[in-house]
């Protein structure tokens, strides 16, 4: 294992909430996400702050026991989605939050509320992962226990197996040269996919580096470009995400402009929240580095 993925001494603080229709039923997603990684959980042993009724879903499910660490914000109506979004700007190593678990509900009003916009970009800006699906979550918290030497949760197996997936790669402009640079960086990883899906722009630049490196022939069609994102190329890639054939997505966007496409770019997200328990969105470029090297080794050698 290389240094740069290795745990850092500090216990990971992490921000959890859920939306209304994630927290209830016997098999909400929030019941899904902490029987599931139970063992990622005790691995990492996180501090977990939670804000107000999710917390009290989960103590109403009897599922305490699994975030022994947690310190209660308050309920959503009285800011407690408003000091996260602090705490993931805080400096302060007593008080910042390193990730940001939030199971979104795409039809729960509350999830585009200008605090629930602000937290993931924030987490964007200052390189945070912003978890919003269950997948997105079980599989960071799988990847973060794996590089902490746990053993791997075989019943995510079949989420590693590339040669089955699809995985959509998107980098607005200020963006394009990370996307290069991760995707030279990752190429082998990359390639084992059986299919990758971009942005039009995004697309092209991606099949010149394929060329670079496989060859004229076998990289001219090594991604398969939509649109352009600004022309409805998120919506069509979207629509593959709401098929599953597109389970895992880099999104490397750019927070600092005002994005004449915002609305779909937050379809893209939607439509990835809406198959919560398949779809994976990563946002932060810098995380973005770490996870596809854990996706890499987790996939190579699944450690029992
Ligand atoms: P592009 O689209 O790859 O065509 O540039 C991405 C975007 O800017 O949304």
């Amino acid at each position: 294992m290389t240094a740069n993925l290795t745990a850092s001494a500090r216990r990971l603080r992490i921000g959890l909430i859920a939306n209304r229709g994630h927290q209830d039923a016997a098999d909400s997603a929030l019941v899904q996400l902490l029987r599931g990684a139970q063992a990622a959980l005790h691995t990492l042993q996180p501090e977990l702050i939670v804000v107000g009724r999710t917390l009290d879903a989960i103590i109403s499910h009897g599922l305490l026991e699994y975030c022994p660490a947690h310190e209660r914000f308050p309920y959503g109506r009285e800011g407690g989605l408003m000091k996260l979004v602090s705490r993931v700007v805080d400096s302060d190593p007593a008080r910042s939050v390193d990730a940001v678990i939030y199971l979104i509900d795409p039809v729960d009003p509350s999830s585009i509320f200008p605090e629930a916009l602000a937290l993931k970009r924030q987490c964007v800006i200052h390189g945070k992962p912003f978890l919003s699906t269950l997948a997105a979550a079980r599989e960071w918290l799988e990847l973060e226990a794996y590089a902490r030497q746990a053993p791997v949760d075989i019943s995510l197996n079949s989420s590693f197996e590339f040669a089955h997936e699809g995985i959509a790669l998107i980098a607005h402009d200020a963006m394009k040269n990370r996307m290069l640079a991760l995707a030279e960086k990752h190429f082998a990883l990359l390639d084992q996919f059986a299919h990758r899906y971009a942005t039009g722009t995004t697309g092209g630049l991606l099949n010149q580096l394929a060329q670079k490196i496989k060859g004229q022939e076998a990289g001219r069609d090594w991604v398969k470009p939509f649109l352009s994102g600004p022309l409805g190329g998120d919506a069509q890639i979207a629509e593959l995400v709401l098929d599953k054939q597109i389970r895992r997505i880099l999104f490397l966007e750019d927070p600092h402009v005002a994005r004449q496409h915002e609305a779909d770019i937050q379809l893209l997200e939607r439509a990835a929240r809406t198959v919560t328990g398949y779809s994976t969105v990563i946002s932060d470029a810098d995380g973005s580095d770490r996870w596809l090297s854990l996706l890499a080794q987790r996939a190579a050698h699944p450690r029992s």
